[in-house]
């Protein structure tokens, strides 16, 4: 099946998991390399990073460690642009080298939100790694090191990525239909 329809939309297959996977694998070699020898904290924006979270981390062979922050600013398929407040991060992160996970990257809004909060907490480094990215969308600079998939602005959903809450559970990529 090509096509699913979420409550009004109907969506079409664009990725399929195993391109995700074997893409992620490439990130995750990336890291291996750059943060051999260094004992990373991963930092999980949820939900949306859940997926992406499991299959990075199966693939990492460095020490690291793994932590879930929750923050939300979409309401449907329109970025609202109201960045709320990083929740749920109890542990310090003074003198550790932290790398956010993320779904995607739109506006960038989220993320010069997150950089900014964790900044104050005195990490060695933030570095991001998003499953998506979609360049066309960004309103502020911000420097994704660790991008899976760049994207054109089309809304998706998937592998984690919802559209009001449906179409986590799908193992492939879907892009919305015109
Ligand atoms: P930003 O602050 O960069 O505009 O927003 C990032 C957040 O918006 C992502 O973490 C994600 O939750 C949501 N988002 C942006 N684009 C999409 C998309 O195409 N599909 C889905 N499902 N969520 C998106
Ligand atoms: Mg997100």
């Amino acid at each position: 099946m090509n096509t699913i329809k979420l409550y009004d939309k109907t969506f079409a297959k664009s990725i399929t998991n195993e391109e995700i996977n074997k893409e992620i694998k490439r990130v995750a070699a990336a890291i291996n390399r750059d943060y051999a020898g260094k004992r990373p904290v991963l930092l999980g924006v949820l939900n949306g990073c859940f997926m992406f979270a499991a299959e990075l981390l199966k693939n990492l062979e460095i020490e690291c460690e793994i932590s879930f922050v929750k923050l939300s600013s979409y309401q449907g398929t329109n970025s609202t642009g109201v960045v709320r407040e990083v929740l749920g991060l109890t542990e310090s992160i003074a003198g550790r080298d932290v790398i956010i996970i993320e779904d995607i990257v739109d506006t960038g809004y989220t993320m010069q939100n997150m950089l900014e909060t964790l900044g104050t907490r005195e990490p060695a480094s933030i570095e991001i790694a998003s499953l998506f990215l979609k360049p066309a969308r960004l309103k502020v600079p911000v420097d994704v090191k660790y991008s899976v998939f760049t994207i054109p602005d089309r809304f998706i959903v998937g592998f984690g990525l919802d559209y009001d809450g449906l179409g986590r559970n799908l193992p492939d990529i879907y892009d919305v239909a015109e």
